[in-house]
């Protein structure tokens, strides 16, 4: 028996080994598993090439839990090692500048094990000793035994040993005495293991006989062998893809379709990734892409290492380019990992491309699941918004689905304003924008279904790149201005006739703290509706994204929604209601108005003789004389203002049109519909 030193600065590690690892520690079984399956593979590799001639036999790894011992085994009947290797691969961990490294990463157990392949010491964060019994695979070789308890010493001693390959004995400690119970290795195994290219049997396989459970004479085998995604993609039909799917997530629904990566250079990348059926909520469906490493599970929390948007879709990667065991901020920074990133995005691309290309029918039926996906891609990565623009598909409100450049092609002639910009419309809502559809449509305009979680920022995404264009909602003005044109309709009122039904209107439209009205006028048809509300494009868009986001931009927020009440100046009812004021009321507001006239005449001469002064140098009398009238005149513009709300408040037809406004619009509740009613009645 001989005993010596660990040759790492050894004082350091075991403690961090114990302690700063300790969150992470049940990757030691993957440590140990994984290094069994690499020492099966290396006989295997040696056999191939002639260089290991002896009989193979079967190459399983063993797990087993002895509980009187309070011992886990790890048993490979791989290449072994000699006493020389031992001393090589085990005791000379073998780096330089290690106790520089350890302060940098002492917090991050996963560099340090990764980093520096310390992959077997990982076993001391869950064992007061372990052991190696190993006898080599080559002729002659001489069985060992290495024994630590977790100082930096160890003994090597020759023992007697049949069989060829290793067993790790693992003397687990106290605090760690979940990992003898058979449902903890069971589960760590179905995580870690699942995949190893080399079987892995954890005792025997059980059976239910007599209420009892009875050991049978098979190995109990965790794991498959030759998953889906080492197999050539021509030998596989779509069933056998979707029946992977759901063995990775059993309770989930068939994925809409599948890409089966492939690349052996510059790096290799193998895996599967599914798109799922997307519903609304992006959140709940993130991290279900499984990152292997030559089989070895590694993690299930890709972002950092795929792009955002692909953490929406499901599947494994497998690339042994990307390190084993390596921490978040370190993947982040390699190099590997973004040209994967990159390439997996293209390939992503490039497979919807090509279904778009040679089913264009299937691909449509197929959007509504697609879209959000494929806008999130496009918001974030710039790459895969110059490949996505030709596949991403605009659907109208008839259900026909367009390219951006067929789209154009259709709204050119007909949607294209004054100054030349092309102005797209949508809706959000098909139900309760429907008459402003109906009167886009009226109008020959197409309007777009944008009612996507994502379509706010979308919208504003188009309208940077689409040169001369906007996106207006269908809803943001009366059809005669969305897109505005050079030939207007000329108006039957003069600017005294809009100045009082101004006042008319305004006495009778809903105003609370929660929103506000501006009356407008508009020449419309005289088949156009009386009066419509809308609401400022910007202004909403605004508030939507204020809302989206929470904080940040909530000055918008806070603020009282806006609405124009639009009125037809060209309809027949308006013309009634004019006619109708200056009946009852006519002469009593020109008598103040052609006051306030005579006032404004005096105004004007007096601002006037004040030109070009000093405010010390004008005199106090003609300063009280012109606060005076300005007096006067806002006293005479409150009297014709309540002359006016008072005509308002008795005429029936003034809060009917206001009403059939606000009911198209969905704007009409509770009490005000109740009134409404009754008041329809009493009209009729
Ligand atoms: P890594 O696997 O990254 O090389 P480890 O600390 O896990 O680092 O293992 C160190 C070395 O010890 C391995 O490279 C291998 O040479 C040797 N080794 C570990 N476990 C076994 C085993 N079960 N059979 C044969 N050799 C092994
Ligand atoms: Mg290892």
């Amino acid at each position: 028996m001989s005993k010596g030193h660990i040759g790492v600065t050894s004082e350091n590690i075991f403690p961090i080994i114990k302690k700063f690892l300790y969150s992470d520690h049940e990757i030691f079984l993957r440590e140990l598993v994984s290094n069994a399956v690499d020492a099966s593979q290396k006989l295997k590799t040696l056999a191939s090439v002639g260089e290991f001639k002896g009989e193979m036999g079967e190459l399983k790894v063993k797990v087993t839990i002895d509980e009187k011992k309070k011992t886990l085994t790890i048993s490979d009947r791989g290449v072994g090692m000699t006493a020389e290797e031992i001393d090589k691969y085990i005791n000379q961990i073998a780096f330089s500048g290690a106790e520089e490294f350890l302060d940098k990463y002492k917090n991050d157990a996963n560099a340090i094990i990764g980093h520096f392949g310390l992959g077997f010491y990982s076993s001391f964060m869950v064992a007061k000793k372990v052991e190696i019994q190993t006898l080599s695979h080559q002729e002659g070789a001489q069985a060992v035994k290495w024994s630590c308890d977790g100082s930096p010493e160890y003994t090597l001693e020759d023992i007697k040993k049949d069989d060829r390959g290793t067993d790790i004995v693992l003397y687990i400690d106290d605090e760690n005495k979940q990992f003898l119970e058979k449902a903890e290795i069971t589960r760590l195994l179905n995580k870690y293991c699942r995949f190893l290219p080399v079987e892995v049997a954890f005792g025997k396989k059980t059976e239910w006989k007599d209420g009892k459970e009875v050991e049978l004479e098979e190995d109990n085998v965790v794991n498959e062998t030759n998953p889906l995604w080492t197999k050539k993609p021509a030998d596989l039909k779509d069933e056998d893809y979707n029946k992977f799917y759901r063995d990775l997530y059993p309770m989930s629904e068939d994925p809409i379709f599948n890409i089966h990566l492939n690349v052996d250079y510059p790096f290799n990348l193998t895996g599967i990734l599914y798109f799922p059926k997307i519903k609304n909520n992006v959140e709940v469906q993130k991290n279900k892409i499984q990152l292997y490493s030559n089989q070895v599970f590694i993690t299930d929390s890709v972002e950092n290492i795929v792009p955002e948007f692909l953490t929406l879709l499901h599947g494994v990667l497998d690339s042994p380019d990307i390190p084993l065991n390596v921490s978040r901020s370190y993947l982040q920074a390699d190099g590997n990992v973004k040209k994967i990133s990159n390439h997996i995005t293209k390939k992503v691309a490039d497979r919807l491309a090509e279904i778009f290309k040679n089913d264009r029918k299937g691909f449509e039926e197929k959007w509504d699941s697609l879209k959000l996906f494929i806008e999130y891609g496009m918001l974030t990565e710039e790459k895969f918004y110059d490949k996505a623009q030709k596949f991403y598909l605009f659907k109208n409100t008839d259900g026909k689905y367009f390219t951006f450049d067929e789209y154009k092609d259709i709204i050119k002639e007909n949607q294209t304003d004054k100054d030349k910009q092309l102005v797209y419309l949508y809706t959000t809502n098909v139900e309760e924008q429907h008459s402003f559809i109906e009167g886009a449509k009226a109008k020959g305009y197409d309007v777009l279904e944008m009612d996507g979680q994502l379509d706010s920022h979308f919208i504003n995404q188009l309208e940077q790149k689409f040169e001369k264009s906007r996106f207006v909602r269908v809803d943001g003005d009366v059809a005669e201005k969305l897109i505005p044109k050079e030939n207007t309709l000329e108006s039957k009122l003069s600017s005294g006739d809009k100045d009082d039904l101004t006042s008319v209107f305004s006495a009778q439209v809903p105003s609370t703290d929660k929103m506000n009205f501006i009356v407008t006028f508009e020449a419309m048809g005289a088949d156009a509706n009386p009066a419509i509300i809308t609401q400022q494009e910007f202004m909403r868009r605004m508030k939507e994204m204020s809302a989206m986001q929470g904080g940040g931009m909530n000055f918008y927020g806070e603020m009282p929604d806006s609405y124009q009440l639009v009125v037809n100046e060209n309809h027949p009812l308006v013309e009634r209601i004019l006619s109708d004021k200056n009946e009852k009321v006519g002469e009593q507001v020109n008598s103040v108005r052609s006051k306030i006239e005579s006032l404004n005449g005096k105004r004007q001469e007096l601002e006037k003789a004040k030109e070009g002064k000093k405010d010390e140098e004008v005199p106090q009398v003609q300063k009280d004389e012109l606060a005076d009238v300005d007096k006067k005149i806002s006293e005479l513009n409150t009297k014709k203002t309540e002359i006016l709300s008072g005509f308002s408040t008795d005429n029936k037809l003034v809060s009917q049109l206001i009403d059939l406004a606000l009911l198209s619009n969905n704007m009409l509740k509770g009490e005000a519909l109740t009134k409404f009613v009754k008041r329809s009645i009493d009209l009729i």
